[in-house]
């Protein structure tokens, strides 16, 4: 079984080629859950239900959020009625919400929720939230603390960011079969995904950094980062807040005690030499995925990295 460990985009991209790859059944994920937040009563789930619709095939590769296809007639109700409306929702998404949020009340978890939503969608993987313990990223801002939502969604990343930090982690814990899925994994991989929003708080869950650290299986990481710039979204600006150096050897410096390899773009072959002396094997190979057979073709160069 191979492990993977993701936030919503460059992570879900990945995700479609592994899925592709593997039987999908051999493939345990593990989400970042420190985007999550209510809005208009319901608990939204960003990076779950991305990479939910991206297995269930419903995901919209464009946007690279929500369901292909969905409509948006709730939501202009919603402005009817005077809602700021800044976060999209969709029709057929907001029933996932509607879903999660009742089952929420009723008292099941977040993983149990999340493995109800699953076999209804019929996705052969597994997906695990990182924690069912509720954890919010927060970003300090010029203009105050704000969610990362409201950052990310509402203000388009364009605030100047102070600081970045996870409210509550401390309290929260890997949810029920996270440390088990490490420990048993044939390889684990830390998915292109914002080092600082997505990745960084699953590693923070008390806990979570030691099962990989421990896990006898090799650990591969992929950059978000080319050049000096995110792929997409604000990565390069959250880094340089959290005092990271803005590159691919950024971002393999932060996992180095957790990395066997990590796979960079040609494009920064520079930073090779300077990953290797943090005791990481780099491979340069096209990182980006903008189609099917690029994501296919990544994710296959990952899997034999780990099974040598
Ligand atoms: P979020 O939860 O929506 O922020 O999604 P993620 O954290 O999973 O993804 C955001 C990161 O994905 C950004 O830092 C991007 O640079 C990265 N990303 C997006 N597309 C690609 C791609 O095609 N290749 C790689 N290597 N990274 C990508």
């Amino acid at each position: 079984m191979f492990v993977a460990l993701t936030g919503g985009t460059g992570g879900a991209k990945l995700i479609q080629g592994l899925s592709h790859e593997l039987d999908p059944e051999e493939l345990t994920i593990i989400c970042n859950t420190a985007d999550d937040f209510v809005l208009y009563g319901l608990n939204i789930s960003p990076d779950l239900d991305t990479i939910m619709y991206t297995l269930a095939g419903l995901g919209d590769d464009v946007k690279g959020w929500g369901i292909r296809g969905d409509t948006f007639t709730a939501l202009e109700q919603l402005r009817q009625y005077g809602y700021e409306a800044w976060f999209k929702i969709g029709d057929r998404d907001l029933a996932t919400h509607i879903e999660r949020t009742k089952l929420m009340r009723e008292g099941f978890t977040l993983s149990q929720v999340t493995e109800e939503l699953r076999r209804a969608l019929a996705i052969p993987a597994t997906i695990r939230p990182m924690s069912d313990q509720a954890v919010e990223t927060k970003v300090a801002t010029s203009e105050g603390e704000i969610s990362f939502q409201e950052y990310f969604v509402k203000h388009r990343w364009q605030p100047e960011v102070k600081r970045v930090f996870y409210a509550r982690i401390e309290n929260s814990k890997p949810a029920t079969g996270v440390v088990e899925a490490l420990g048993d994994a044939e390889g684990i991989i830390l998915c292109p995904s914002n080092p600082i929003t997505s990745i960084g708080p699953i590693l923070a869950v008390p806990g979570m950094r030691d099962a990989v650290k421990q896990s006898p299986a090799p650990v591969v990481g992929v950059s978000p980062i080319i050049g000096e710039s995110a792929i997409s979204g604000p990565a390069h600006k959250l880094m340089a807040a959290q005092g990271w150096e803005v590159s691919a050897y950024g971002v393999a410096r932060g996992y180095a005690d957790l990395l066997d390899g990590f796979f960079i773009d040609t494009e920064d072959e520079k930073h090779q030499g300077r990953i290797e002396a943090l005791g990481v094997k780099a491979v340069t190979t096209s990182i980006r995925m903008d189609s099917s057979a690029e994501k296919r073709r990544l994710a296959r160069e990952l899997l034999a990295f780990m099974r040598k």
